[in-house]
């Protein structure tokens, strides 16, 4: 039974979340958060593998895919699909996976359901183990697609790329390596991502710690024991373990260090949302039954009724399509009852189901955390959509485990950090190991992310192009830029909740057009400025759901709580329909054969 507000209820929320908000204002905003660098200058490291030594190579390649995550990984099976098969991926990390062979910390999943967040099932014959599955299970499907598709030939690993430059003669972009190489290729796909830059917090005092100290996104289980699959971190037993930050990778990793440390402080600057989980098994018969087609059905279904259509039956049923029914059945509520269909309408259903959702996920804690103070510190007072919602059955029932402490900042972040411990509230908290869950470098530059820019038409840089915000058609193809590919969400579907259904999508018309020009010979193909002009105009200032909403809590969802200007909402803009509409109008796009906007030439 969903919880009933009374009009002066959502008025006290009102002011208790603007309250909340004001406390984490930062004049710094983005500023705030440090690049690695002293002693964790091995952030930029892979601890991984050691990389083997090669000669360097001097070759080329019709498509080479910066990237070997499932953006770069999607798009090579797609081009393989199309005929392409002279491909290289080049990663700086020592195999495929992206964030998923990066982020190895304990408790590792996915929030979004197997079923449509893992690409290329059908085509690789996987069938996932649960509902939402373990990050190693991810990895290993990464690893599946670049076999089935033959994409370890060629690839090149644990090689960093230091420059991007198109050769208007050669038609080709000339791209360097660290490790020596000089590799032409025919056309460039860009699958770089936004996640794998970790950012540390702005703490004074965090180079100083003398204790053991590491960043999520490295876990150094040399040091605290078990593995990567949940096994007990049995040498975390005689230590006291802190961990800075509470987002959705402290709130999977928390119920395995409380389980193992003999002490654990969690310090929280903002509380996450945590919903629950509800993970089951797949059951290999009934998923036998499923019609060929079946995952794009599923993932239309999901981002149909996640963007607030209609379908018949809900097939992925969880928290998200939950959140967007209920807003969708208040709207019809609302014009059933006489309202009119509007923009005011629609704010307020989303507004009145969210005060309820966020009712029953402060309630949540309050029926599973035994300590009253903890529960108090632990209940998020903001939109569920103001920052990354979460899902997750153990990570409040940790706070029952008397060895694990809640050491609420009360939004104010750690004040210091010393030699031997973490100051908060002018309370020191001596630690053996400090764990740093601050999350990834999102809203920052695309060279400053990757270390490298792409040099263009007349050696204009990526980033001089973009530096008032990104400018595409379809976020695929950037004028002045010819053969190159962006995959991502941006400027496309922007389609978030389900990040892998935008590389799915995008890259059937990316291998189209590599396909295009391979089949009559074009050298250079570039979205003319009046194609890419007439698709900003149309996805301009189009602000879907809440992202960059100035009313919520800071978080990399709002830039940080700092006003929206033209470049972060171009940034983060998709059209103006949604997803669905962007995927259809991309199908049709590709389908007339026209690609309309594109100009291919042959010299
Ligand atoms: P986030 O950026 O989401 O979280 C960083 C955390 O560090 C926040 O809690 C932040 O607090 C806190 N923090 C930053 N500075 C300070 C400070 N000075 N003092 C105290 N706390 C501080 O990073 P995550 O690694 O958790 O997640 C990154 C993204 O990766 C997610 O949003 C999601 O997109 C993805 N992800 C998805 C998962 C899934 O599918 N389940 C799992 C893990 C990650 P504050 O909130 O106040 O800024």
């Amino acid at each position: 039974m969903a919880v009933q507000l009374t009009p002066s209820e959502r008025e006290e929320l009102r002011e208790k979340y603007n309250a909340e908000r004001d406390k984490r204002i930062r004049s710094d905003g983005n500023e705030q958060y440090q690049q690695p660098s002293g002693r964790f200058s091995n952030l930029l490291d892979d601890p991984y593998v050691q990389p083997a030594d090669r000669d360097a190579i001097h070759d080329d390649v019709t498509v080479l895919i910066v990237g070997a995550g499932f953006a770069g990984l999607v798009t090579g099976a797609r081009l393989k699909q199309a005929g392409i098969t002279d491909i290289r991926l080049i990663d700086k990390a020592g195999d495929v996976g992206g964030v998923w062979y990066w982020n190895r910390y304990p408790g590792a999943m996915c929030d979004t359901a197997a079923m449509i967040y893992l690409p290329l099932l059908e085509e690789t014959g996987t069938i996932p183990s649960a509902k939402y599955v373990p990050a190693p299970e991810i990895h290993a499907h990464a690893k599946r697609i670049a076999t089935t598709f033959n994409l370890y030939e060629g690839a090149l690993f644990s090689t960093g790329i230091t420059s991007l430059d198109w050769d208007a003669d050669a038609s080709r972009y000339i791209v360097r390596t660290d490790r020596g190489d000089v590799i032409r290729a025919r056309h460039l796909a860009m699958g770089t991502g936004p996640l794998h830059r970790a950012k540390l917090p702005g703490i004074p005092g965090l180079q100083s710690f003398k204790g053991h100290a590491f960043h999520t996104s490295r876990w150094d289980y040399e040091y605290t024991g078990g593995d990567p699959s949940g096994a007990l971190m049995s040498n975390l037993s005689d230590k006291r373990v802190g961990i800075i930050g509470t987002g959705a990778t402290s709130v999977q990793c928390v119920p395995h260090l409380s389980r193992a440390a003999k002490e654990l402080f969690v310090f929280q600057r903002t509380p996450s949302a945590i919903d629950e989980r509800n993970n089951h098994a797949i059951d290999p018969e009934w998923f036998s039954e499923l019609k060929s087609g079946w995952q794009r059905e599923w993932m239309m279904n999901f981002t149909t009724l996640q963007t607030m259509g209609f379908t018949d039956e809900d097939l992925v049923k969880d928290g998200w399509t939950d959140i967007s029914l209920r807003i969708r059945d208040r709207v019809i509520e609302k014009v059933q009852a006489g309202e009119e269909f509007g923009p005011d309408t629609l704010l307020a259903a989303y507004e009145e189901s969210d005060d309820e959702k966020m009712t029953e996920i402060r309630a949540r804690v309050d029926s599973i955390v035994r300590d009253p103070q903890a529960a108090a510190g632990l209940k998020p007072w903001y939109r569920q959509l103001c920052k990354r919602p979460c899902f997750h059955d153990e990570y409040l029932q940790s706070y029952n485990n008397p060895g694990t402490h809640l050491i609420d900042t009360e939004g104010r972040g750690v004040e210091r950090i010393d030699e031997t411990g973490v100051w908060v509230n002018g309370v020191h908290y001596e630690l053996d190991c400090l764990i740093i869950a601050s999350g990834f470098e999102v809203g920052t530059s695309y060279s400053r992310r990757n270390g490298y820019d792409v040099a263009g038409r007349d050696g204009q840089l990526l980033s001089e192009y973009w530096s008032e915000g990104m400018h595409t058609l379809h976020g695929i193809h950037v004028h002045g830029f010819p053969n190159m590919y962006i995959l991502g969400a941006a400027q496309a579907a922007n389609l978030i909740s389900n990040i892998p259904q935008n590389y799915v999508e995008n890259s059937v018309a990316i291998a189209a057009v590599i396909a295009e020009a391979e089949r009559t010979g074009a050298m250079a193909v570039e979205v003319t400025k009046d194609a890419e002009d007439a698709w900003i105009e149309l996805i301009s200032g189009v602000q879907r759901g809440l992202r960059g909403n100035s009313d919520c809590t800071p978080g990399y969802y709002n830039n940080e709580g700092k006003p929206m200007g033209r470049k972060e909402q171009l940034n983060s803009s998709g059209h103006p329909g949604g997803p669905i509409a962007f995927f259809e109008h991309l199908e049709a796009w590709r389908t007339s054969g026209e690609f309309e906007g594109l100009q291919f030439s042959r010299s």
